[in-house]
């Protein structure tokens, strides 16, 4: 039988689990998630393990990083399920602090990455990046782990942490993960549980788009006249898009013309649920630098 692993819920008792570890110089992996965690969370979690002597996982459904009109309220939580889960993978640590332990009561610091944020996710959803910088800063200095891992699904969120890191000369590692999908292309997203059967049936052509963009490219097709096709191809299908980009894979600045790398990223909604999916060009580059 699997165990639950240690549960903490305090900065305080976060800090005494990892202390012993410090002092004898073992290896801490960190992966930060919002819970109703899937095989995609999983999949960070043993990328983790097998770097670090421990793996801690925080579960935190983080308010600042949600509008007014979008989904706190209703966002997936399934902590005891979860938990089961963690042990399974052999989490040696869960942090799971509640809003007050994160944000008490005079909490008025922000940390505001402004290159990276401007378009894209953070065009739709105005501050949500201010808030993921937020608490991605505290739990990194809550955990002083020696790398944390992020996967490249939130491929916009993963640059800005790098950059933050980088910028704020924060000692931890950034780690891309992988996307993993179901087999028929679908990134798994703990978002996916949103959508009705019909409109799960119709979810995978937002990956099988982007690729054949991503196709195209590598094929020579200018950057302009993929996105419209893609744009075009999306539409009919039902989908709101809001945004097919191809860009920069480092930068996410615009690309135009041929290109020779790029990411391809794109933003639409199935009904009221909103996904998100990117790939590389060519594709098995990665975000290492
Ligand atoms: P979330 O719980 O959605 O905030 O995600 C926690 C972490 O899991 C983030 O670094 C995500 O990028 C990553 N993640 C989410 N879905 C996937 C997936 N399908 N494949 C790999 N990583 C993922």
């Amino acid at each position: 039988m699997t165990s639950i692993p240690t549960t903490v819920r305090t900065v305080r008792d976060l800090r005494g689990q990892v202390a012993g570890w410090r002092e004898a110089r073992e290896t801490i992996g960190l992966v930060p998630t919002m819970g109703a965690l899937h095989e995609g969370h999983l999949s960070l979690f043993a990328l983790a393990k097998s770097k670090a002597d421990h793996a801690v996982v925080s579960i935190f459904v983080n308010p600042i990083q949600f509008g007014p009109r979008e989904d706190f309220g209703r966002y997936p939580r399934d902590e005891q399920g979860d938990l089961v889960k963690l042990g399974e993978a052999g989490v040696d640590v869960v942090f799971a602090p509640d809003t007050v332990e994160m944000y008490p009561q005079g909490f008025s610091t922000q940390v505001k990455v402004s290159d990276l944020t401007e378009d894209l996710c953070g065009a739709a959803r105005p501050n949500h990046f201010d808030g993921v910088a937020t608490v991605v800063t505290k739990l990194l200095l809550q955990c002083a782990p020696d790398f944390a891992v992020f996967g490249e699904k939130d491929y916009q969120q993963l640059l800005v942490i790098k950059r933050l890191v980088r910028d704020l000369n924060i000692p931890v590692e950034i780690v891309g993960a992988p996307i993993l999908r179901e087999k028929d292309g679908l990134a798994l997203s703990s978002r996916n549980a949103y959508l009705s059967p019909s409109e799960r049936k119709v979810a995978p052509l937002l990956y099988q788009t982007i690729s054949e963009v991503a196709a195209d490219l590598a094929q020579g097709r200018g950057c302009d006249d993929a996105v419209v096709a893609a744009r075009f191809k999306l539409d009919a299908a039902g989908f709101r898009v809001n945004y097919v980009a191809v860009r920069d894979p480092y930068t996410l600045k615009p690309l135009s013309g041929p290109v020779t790398r790029a990411r391809v990223l794109a933003a639409a909604f199935l009904g009221k649920t909103r996904l998100i999916d990117n790939v590389a060009v060519p594709k098995a580059a990665t975000t290492s630098r």
